[in-house]
């Protein structure tokens, strides 16, 4: 007789990880699937990271998880239709621009999809009742289940305990005594399960999704308020990842690099905007994004110029250049505090 087989839903976290060891305790076929949806943190730095393949980093991400959790991983990437999702969702944002119940909504329906190909007959996750306000709680975590079309086959063994018993349960596939019954915002009993079972390498709780911070999503909603019937890609949400932002004016936009690798990624990804440096100084590399006239690209450079090493210098040398199109034009640094009011 076929055993029976589950899904589980593997963000990385400690959450995710106890559930799978709980479902280890059952006697039953594991697999777990962990979707990439682009706006983890990991994600950007090795997008932003021109010195890295990306598809080696993803299959090393596969062998290290598959190893700390002890079953195999299969790893599926979301990024490009996630880009729909966090551009309109259904169910709005949270506090930032995390649209956390569309995002649950697309993760669960990819891992119904892609059950029958796997031969699995539920999923879980490691989802604690009343943890997260927009998404945890009750009533929209029956929502996300019923929209994804799990209802019935998904089990969430933290919190199963205190949830209404499951066609997974009744069916005899997992045993409900093994099933725990956490709820709320502490983690103390995560931690002490994770004491217990000698696990101390687990990522911080939030999970490290970039929607869910302050300053990454004040610049999507910038790029959202100026850039009115234009697709987001892939390589804007990166690009908002990087440098320091300003905006200049409605139509223009400036980032400037902070390191030799922002500065590397910024080069390789503006290469048709124009791009400002000083010349024969160490500085930062500024793209200027958007229509813009000489005096914008005049303002450029002296953001260019305040990010150099002449940052004190009266008049300082930068290169502007787009395309074929290369001059040297010569400029102040502009002030910190007229810097201060462009910063997105
Ligand atoms: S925090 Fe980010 S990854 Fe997590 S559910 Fe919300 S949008 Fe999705």
């Amino acid at each position: 007789m076929k055993k029976i087989k589950a899904i589980g839903l593997v963000s990385g976290g400690l959450d995710s990880i106890l559930a799978v060891e709980i479902m280890k305790e059952q006697d039953i076929d594991l697999l777990a699937l962990h979707i990439i949806n682009g706006f983890d943190q990991d994600t950007m730095r090795i997008r932003s990271n021109i010195s890295l393949d990306e598809k080696k980093v993803f299959l090393d991400k596969k062998a290290d998880m598959s190893k700390s959790l002890g079953i195999d991983v299969k790893i599926i990437d979301i990024s490009e239709e996630f880009l729909e999702i966090v551009s309109s969702p259904g169910y709005g944002y949270g506090k930032n621009c995390n649209p956390c119940i569309d995002c649950k909504i697309s993760f669960f329906t990819k891992a119904r999809e892609l059950m029958s190909g796997l031969g699995a007959d539920f999923v879980f996750t490691g989802e604690v009742l009343g943890q997260r306000p927009m998404s945890q709680r009750k009533q929209t975590m029956d929502l996300i289940e019923q929209k994804s079309g799990l209802k019935g086959i998904l089990l969430r063994p933290l919190s199963a305990g205190i949830m209404a018993e499951t066609e997974i349960e009744k069916k005899g596939w997992v045993k409900r005594e093994f099933l725990l019954d956490i709820q709320g915002r502490s983690r103390k009993r995560q931690m002490a399960m994770a004491a217990d079972l000698g696990i101390i390498d687990y990522p911080a709780p939030a999970g490290g999704c970039i929607l869910t911070d302050e300053n990454y999503s004040r610049r999507l909603k910038d790029w959202f308020n100026h850039n009115a019937g234009k697709r987001l890609t892939l390589e804007d949400t990166v690009l908002l990842s990087v440098g320091r932002h300003f905006r200049l004016n409605d139509d223009v936009k400036i980032v400037v690099g902070r390191d030799e690798s922002e500065n590397g990624y910024i080069e390789k990804v503006c290469e048709e905007d124009w791009l400002a440096f000083a010349a024969e100084l160490p500085g930062a590399t500024v793209a200027v994004q958007g229509e813009l006239e000489e005096k914008e690209l005049k303002r450029a450079a002296s953001v260019a110029a305040r990010y150099s090493d002449a940052k004190e210098a009266s008049g300082v040398e930068v290169i502007v250049r787009r395309m074929h199109d290369e001059r040297i034009l010569t400029v102040s640094p502009i002030s910190g505090d007229e810097l201060d009011r462009c910063r997105i």
